[in-house]
């Protein structure tokens, strides 16, 4: 089967599109419907997936979770009304409001590795998680004893300063060659099957497939919650003003 065209790495600002529907079916109990290219987001990356609306003439699908398998996108919900058939065109709609939490969200995680690599901190990006409850991004380093309390004042203070920059977000899709010269770390984990794509905030590249607000105004204020180190993991909670 033909993969599902992710439109949303190219155009993470559109709610509403259309497409044709390849397969619908059931999995472990949920159904499922997948589409020649889709605009709702599939989770990964530490994102959550969008939530949204298929519909064609006489059906309608809530799609309450989205999932990228081998190159498909599976849209995971329950029919509103009627049933889709593949050969169909269908229309999708974004819930808004939720993605743009999670742009925010995602976007304020940038600026904080911003921040980190401007103040010199040698720690070494791991993972992120961007979900509304109780978003982290995780280093490989150490505390060394330093106080978080004033670590933690000092992070906030710079990363809203950054978001007052109001830096356009630019997208660019390149080869993995290409991405080493633009990102500080390029991790030797990057999935298999879609586009090699670098989020920018100046010169500033991160390898990055999640959606993100066009300018960083639009992320609010970054709240610094808490930072901690174990063995080695420093984990640093963070949130934006919702
Ligand atoms: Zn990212």
């Amino acid at each position: 089967m033909k993969s599902t065209k992710l439109v949303y790495m190219e155009d993470m600002h559109t709610l509403e599109g259309s497409a044709q529907v390849v397969e619908v079916g059931e999995q472990d109990g949920r159904k499922y419907v997948v589409l020649d290219q889709t605009i709702l987001y599939a989770q990964g990356g530490g994102q959550p997936a969008d939530h949204g609306l298929i519909t064609s003439t006489h059906a309608g699908f809530a799609v309450t979770d989205v999932r990228f398998k081998d190159g498909l996108v599976y849209h995971y919900g329950n029919y509103v009304n009627g049933a889709l058939a593949a050969g169909e065109g269908v229309s999708i709609a974004v819930d808004g409001e939720r993605r743009q939490l999670h742009k925010r969200l995602h976007s304020g995680a940038h600026v904080l590795d911003m921040t980190v690599a401007e103040m010199g901190l040698p720690w070494v990006p791991g993972k992120g998680y961007h979900f509304p409850d109780g978003p982290y991004v995780e280093y490989a380093g150490f505390l060394q004893g330093v106080s978080t309390d004033e670590l933690k004042a000092k992070l906030e203070e710079r990363c809203n300063q950054i978001i007052a920059l109001n830096l356009p977000t630019s997208i660019r899709f390149v080869s993995i060659d290409e991405m080493t010269k633009l990102c500080r770390f390029v991790p030797d984990n990057l999935p298999a099957g879609k586009p090699a794509r670098v989020v920018l905030y100046g010169s500033f590249g991160v390898p990055c497939g999640g959606t993100h607000v066009a300018r960083l105004a639009e992320v609010g204020r970054i709240i610094i919650r808490k930072i901690k180190e174990d063995k080695g993991v420093i984990k640093v909670g963070y949130t934006v003003d919702i």
